[in-house]
């Protein structure tokens, strides 16, 4: 069975480190738009250099940057069979978008889990990632500025999801571990199992 599955949900609200747990249990890989760009800023290739001032600011880059950076990694034979978006759609365009490459090869999104977590909370969990992991965008204001942009330009696609009868809400405050179980009971109600 295919699991083509999305995790929304603000920054901080530990979508990167679900994705990676996922991805393990559904044998799909997990394709996080934000690693990927980060990998570009890092090999300063093109797009790196197109993406690196909106990236520092907090702001999304623009949609047709990222949209033919999804088609790409889409077209990879590994998410043939399913995949697991970490930060991938996050405007409404992006979702158009998406619609229009699955529609092409006769697919669809099967859920999409939305991590609930206060934004107080995540702005304490992402001081903690500065400190550790020293990403430029983890800086404070910024924190503030890419919750705006999370409010604003994502949140929306919750509705739209919902609509479509594939939301999933689950908790993601707690344990790792314990988000994890939620996440699978979440999945399981909609068929979709672990496999590993
Ligand atoms: P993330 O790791 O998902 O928090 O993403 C880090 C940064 O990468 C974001 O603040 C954006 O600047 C950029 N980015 C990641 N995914 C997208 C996306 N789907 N659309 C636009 N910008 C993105």
């Amino acid at each position: 069975m295919s699991s083509r599955l999305l995790l929304i949900g603000p920054p901080g609200a530990g979508k990167g480190t679900q994705a990676q747990r996922l991805s393990q249990a559904l044998g799909v890989p997990a394709i996080s738009t934000g690693d990927i760009f980060r990998a570009h800023l890092r090999d300063e290739t093109p797009l790196g250099k197109q993406a690196k001032a909106y990236m520092d600011a907090g702001d999304n880059v623009p949609d047709s940057l990222t949209n033919d950076l999804v088609r790409d990694r889409l077209s990879q034979p590994d998410a043939a069979e399913g995949f697991l978006l970490d930060g991938y759609p996050r405007t409404i365009d992006q979702v158009r978008a998406l619609d229009e490459l699955l529609a092409e090869s006769g697919q669809a999104m099967d859920a999409v889990v939305e991590l609930v977590a206060d934004p107080d909370v995540v702005v304490d969990r992402l001081k903690k990632r500065a400190l550790e992991q020293g990403r430029a965008d983890d800086d404070e204001a910024v924190v503030r500025h890419r919750l705006e942009v999370y409010a604003e330009q994502t949140a929306p696609l919750i509705g739209v999801y919902a609509e479509r009868g594939l939301l999933a809400k689950v908790d993601g405050i707690g344990e790792i571990a314990e988000v994890t179980e939620r996440i699978a009971s979440a999945l399981a109600a909609r068929g979709i199992l672990f496999t590993a």
